[in-house]
């Protein structure tokens, strides 16, 4: 009998091999041997814990040499962390107290977990990190290797109990062929990075640690299954036809319709200059979503309207094409994004606090600076250029965002995070000019489950039928408004979703360039009549996996 573990599915593709299961703990006996350490005293204690932390953090330097973007930037945080004053003052003061340097370490790390729990969002998800770099730093003090993922030599499938971002730097997709872990949601950092790496990934598969060890599996990334150690032959067959068609999906070159010619634009989400001139190298016909916020991540003050208008004329200028489009989102500082010049710092919730279009109730001035910088990117670089709000809620806000991007000459949208916003998508769509539904925001708040938690992955699923039925309202409502209605979130980019989401009737999808290829080509295949019974289809499911089989159905019969 072939064991069948489930999780939640995040990239398509089979993968089928050896499990290395990634362990995160320095094991107990090297532990429980080191003892207190039998250090002179406090001074020496500290003195060790300097060295051991100096060279995981060297340690981190190094392997960001090894990467680029914004993988590197993750590693150089991490060296930070790992020899951060206000850490090693945490630790100093629990040696003075008495304990034994591991316990002091142990609970020193311990203390910020709380303090960054507390902080919530961007700081909460840097929890992983911390309790990494505490299980390096107590390795080196015990003498053991770090945890955490070795480079394997042949092609191997990574099971973890979860992955801090220092894991999962530089794998090679060539030796990791799928990533499997037993936390983590739909939109983690394991996640983003199987989807720009393009290795099958599932999260959230609860027992697969353990069932793993030394066995082989069988992933598939399109349902969410795992079989250990399954039919070798039958395996090797099953990747082989998957890795044909996968080939088949690297040629697609656009533009992007369905079999029966209708159209759908594909467009690219971008951060900065460089994904975005990556983007354009692709089949894409624009960017629905620019975050721009993640340009200012590191910075402590507004950087000038001179400043922000260079920034985005370079990421607008490899789209002054004909017939295409960028769209700008202003800030969506905030909550999982915090921006040191404009975040709420204090507050209690700050998922349903200031974020977003919000920040502009307190300060119309941040929000007009951008707009203007944004107004003049546009005119520098000629590119068409959309602007939209996040997290709008009311269409007053869409009003009043409206015709402060109006005055600028520009087209403006709002985006559709809030399920107040899909609810009142026809109010919305008297006001502007488009919209664009962002579904990793609208599952967190149409099923009142943090995207961050793992624990939740199986809510926070744009499969989940209501969030299915807000889109549909939403895309209805443009369909009578005669106005664009795209998708820009995490959902875009799962190539039998956007079948559904195409069903609903939206009429773009935007999605991180990595998945334009599979998407275009997995439209190709299918009618819109198709389209529309496995939104119908999904629709009338009872569960996520219920949408996804049933979705499926209906594209394999063909009907
Ligand atoms: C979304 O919420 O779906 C979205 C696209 O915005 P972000 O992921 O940046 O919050
Ligand atoms: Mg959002």
């Amino acid at each position: 009998m072939v064991t069948t573990l489930h999780g939640t599915p995040v990239v398509p593709g089979l993968a089928y091999g050896p499990a290395q299961v990634t362990v995160s703990a320095v094991p107990e006996e090297a532990i429980r041997t080191y003892g207190d350490g039998g250090h002179a005293d406090d001074v020496a204690a500290l003195a060790a814990y300097d060295a051991a932390a100096a060279v995981v953090a060297e340690g981190f330097r190094e392997k960001a040499t090894t990467v680029d973007g914004a993988t590197a930037g993750v590693l150089i945080a991490s060296a930070g962390l790992a020899t951060d004053r206000g850490l090693r003052g945490a630790v100093r003061k629990n040696l003075r107290a008495g304990e034994p340097l591991l316990t002091a370490v142990d609970r020193a790390v311990e203390q910020f977990v709380t303090v960054f729990t507390g902080m919530g969002g961007l700081m909460a998800e840097r929890v992983t990190d911390l309790r990494d770099i505490r299980s390096r730093i107590i390795a080196r003090l015990v003498g053991e290797p770090e945890p955490g993922v070795s480079m394997p030599t042949a092609p191997t499938i990574l099971v973890a109990a979860d992955l801090a971002p220092a894991d999962t730097a530089g794998l090679d997709p060539a030796l990791v062929i799928a990533l499997v872990t037993e936390r983590g949601g739909p939109t983690s950092h394991t996640a983003i990075i199987a989807r720009q790496l393009g290795i099958p990934c599932v999260v959230g598969a609860a027992g697969v640690v353990a069932a793993s060890a030394g066995r082989q599996l069988l992933v598939d990334g399109a349902t969410g299954t795992i079989e250990v150690d399954p039919d070798p032959a039958a395996s090797s067959a099953r990747v082989a036809a998957d890795a044909s068609s996968r080939a088949a999906l690297a040629e697609w070159e656009g533009p992007c319709r369905t079999a029966d010619g209708h159209d759908v634009k594909l467009l690219a989400n971008v951060a900065d200059a460089a994904s975005s001139a990556a983007a354009a190298r692709g089949p894409v016909e624009g960017v629905g979503l620019f975050r721009t916020e993640l340009s200012f991540l590191d910075r402590e003050t507004e950087p000038s309207v001179e400043e922000q208008t260079l920034l985005y004329a370079e990421v607008l200028a490899p789209f002054a094409r004909d017939g295409q489009h960028v769209v700008v989102r202003t800030l969506d500082a905030g909550s999982d994004k915090p921006i040191a010049f404009a975040t709420h710092g204090d507050e209690e919730n700050p998922a349903l606090g200031v974020r977003g279009l919000r920040l502009s109730f307190t300060d119309q001035g941040l929000l007009d600076r951008q707009l203007d910088a944004v107004a003049a990117a546009a005119e520098r670089t000629g590119t068409r250029t959309w602007v939209m709000a996040p997290m709008v809620a009311t269409v007053d806000e869409a009003r009043g965002f409206a015709a402060a991007v109006r005055s600028r000459g520009l087209e403006v949208g709002v985006m559709v995070e809030v399920p107040s916003a899909a609810l009142l998508a026809d109010r919305m769509l008297a006001e502007v000019d488009f919209l664009s539904i962002g579904t990793n925001d609208l599952t967190q708040y149409t099923m009142a489950a943090d995207r961050m938690c793992s624990d939740l992955a199986h809510l926070t699923d744009p499969w989940q039928p209501a969030v299915l039925q807000l889109v549909a309202l939403t895309a209805q409502a443009g369909q009578r408004a005669g106005k664009p209605v795209g998708v820009c979130g995490e959902a875009a980019a799962d190539p039998l979703l956007a079948c559904v989401l195409v069903g609903l009737g939206i009429t773009s999808l935007s999605m991180a360039a990595a998945a334009v290829r599979p998407v275009g080509a997995q439209l190709a295949t299918v009618t819109l009549d198709q389209c529309r019974k496995m939104a119908d289809a999904a629709l009338a499911a009872a569960d996520p996996s219920a949408a996804r089989e049933a979705a499926r159905l209906v594209d394999t019969s063909g009907a």
